[in-house]
Formats: C-alpha cells, structure tokens, sequence
C-alpha cells in the first residue's frame, strides 16, 4: 500500500512525485521517462513496465481531475506487487499475461492545470497574473496558458474551434477554449509525439465526471473497439457512450482514433462536482480495478 499521507491528498506536484517516487524503490523494474515539459517546466513522466504489446494510459488532462491519477497509481501499485510477489490479481497470473504487454502510464497530463486548480495561480510563475485576470483558479481545468488540452488534438479541431466561439470561448480560458492551432500547446505535443513514436494497440484517457466510456469519434470506429468498450462497461457497470456538443473533437481519444484507427478509450471515473473528493478514491478503485487489468491484457 502506497504511503496513505500522500495517497488520500489532493495529489498536486509534491504529493505526485512522492508516490512515484515510492513506486521507483519499491519496484526496481519499473521504468521512467520524461515525454514532455509544460509551459512552466513541470517534466511530464510516463513510467512503464512489462514487455510485449503497448497499452497507453494517461490521466489528468484537466487540472481538476487529479483523482485519476490517485486511482491509476494505486492501481498501479496493486499490480506490481503481484507481479513481484507473483500472485494472482483480479483472479489473473499478472506475472505471465505481462510477458505479452507493456504498460505505459502518463500520471499527470497536466502538471500544471492540476497544480493551479489545487495549489492557486501562484504555483504558475509567470503566468499567474493572465490567471487571476480571466479569474476561476480554483476551477481551472487548462493548462497555464488557458488552453484546454483535451480541445487541443487534430480530430475535428476546425468544427470544434467554431463550436468554441459560437458558445463565446475565443480567448484563454479556465476550460474548454481549444487554442490557436491544433498541438499548439507542449502537453498536447508530449502526448503526439508519444503516440507517434510508440506502437500503442490501444489508449485510454482518464478523466472524472459521468460514469462512462466514450469509444468512438464521428464515423471513425476501429474494429474491436465497441466490443472492447463493451466489456469494459461490462465489468464497470459504466454505460457505453457517444459524446455530443462540445464534447466532440480535439480530444486525445478522438485524435488517437482518427490517426491510428485502433481503439481508445474515455473513461470518466466518477460522478459528482469536480475535483471529486478523497473519499471517492476507494471505491472507485474497486470498482474498476478488474476492468482496468482487463483493459491492459484483453
Ligand atoms: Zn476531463
């Protein structure tokens, strides 16, 4: 079990480090690297392990979505130490089925949007004044320069751009303003540029609110993928689903979809009022710990 001073805090830069941190000496064959540097300087990790196939997950794309990233590394944690123990977990050998995956996990997406949302627009440097210029700090979903990462991939960016201004977002924003041009920001380019350098056979993008998974985009759906996202739903109790509005286009998943044609997924971890609280944690890890094993090795 993770350091529970760190693992029940809202998990800002200090309290993510402290758990990665634990992760590296507590697995020795866990590896890091660093895929991308935000507009304050904040390294983006991935930690990976296994060998075989490439399965990609990411959190925290939206800095009130922090939790998870608490639910992934105590996911984590969970099955290195069966993997190390050799033990079963969630009824599965992990041992053996990780000699046929590789798991790549992005803890924090965000490290800065998540930063300002927990910590204030002081935690931003030199961007803290536009911050506190455009206001809601506390509620702050972008990155440092108010750039919504998730409306900021090359899927339907155009359609989404017009979407943004007839709804009155045309300049940076706590949330959903998509940008100038699609991959215009580093946390985008990070994870571009990951997906383009690695064969992932599949990806998903954790973030908070609804209790569902999105498994499509537009007219693009990958074979295997509704079946997968069926199962995942299956073992969730979360309901399968196609966005609409704003929520369409220029996304993570929806780019990943377009430009690979193999699946990825949305999953939204909970319900309630971002950020959803601590006391969440628990029983959303329960609640998704199999579908997440499954995720990796189906
Ligand atoms: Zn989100």
């Amino acid at each position: 079990m993770l350091n529970q001073k760190y693992l029940y805090a809202p998990n800002d830069e200090h309290n993510r480090n402290y758990l990665i941190g634990e992760l590296f000496s507590k697995y020795p064959f866990l590896k890091k690297e660093c895929i991308g540097v935000s507009h304050c300087g904040r390294e983006i990790p991935m930690l990976s392990f296994g060998t075989g196939k490439k399965v990609l997950f990411a959190c925290a794309f939206h800095g009130m979505e922090w939790l998870t990233t608490l639910v992934i590394l105590r996911f984590l944690d969970e099955l290195l130490e069966s993997i190390s123990k050799k033990n079963f977990f969630c009824g599965i050998r992990t041992e053996n089925a990780f000699h046929n995956r590789t798991l790549c996990v992005v803890p924090c997406v965000n490290p800065d949007g998540v930063e300002i949302s927990i910590n204030g627009a002081e935690s931003a440097g030199e961007y803290c004044d536009s911050i506190k210029a455009i206001g809601s700090e506390k509620r702050w979903q972008a990155n440092a320069t108010g750039v919504d990462i998730n409306h900021n991939f090359n899927a339907g960016w155009k359609a989404l751009k017009a979407l943004e201004i007839k709804n009155g977002i045309n300049a940076p924003a706590p949330t959903r303003f998509g940008g100038k041009f699609p991959e215009s920001e580093p946390e985008s380019r990070a994870m571009a540029r990951l997906c383009r350098n690695n064969d992932f056979i599949r990806a998903f993008a954790f973030h908070s609110q609804g209790e569902e998974i999105y498994w499509s985009f537009g007219k693009y759906m990958p074979e295997n993928a509704r079946l997968q996202g069926e199962l995942l739903a299956e073992l969730s109790g979360y309901t399968m689903s196609e966005p609409d509005g704003l929520a369409v286009g220029g996304g993570f998943k929806d780019w990943f979809v377009e430009t690979f044609n193999s699946p990825a997924f949305t999953i939204e971890i909970g319900n309630g009022k971002n950020p959803l609280p601590i006391s969440d944690l628990e029983g959303i890890y329960e609640r998704l710990k199999q579908m997440l094993l499954i995720s990796i090795v189906m």
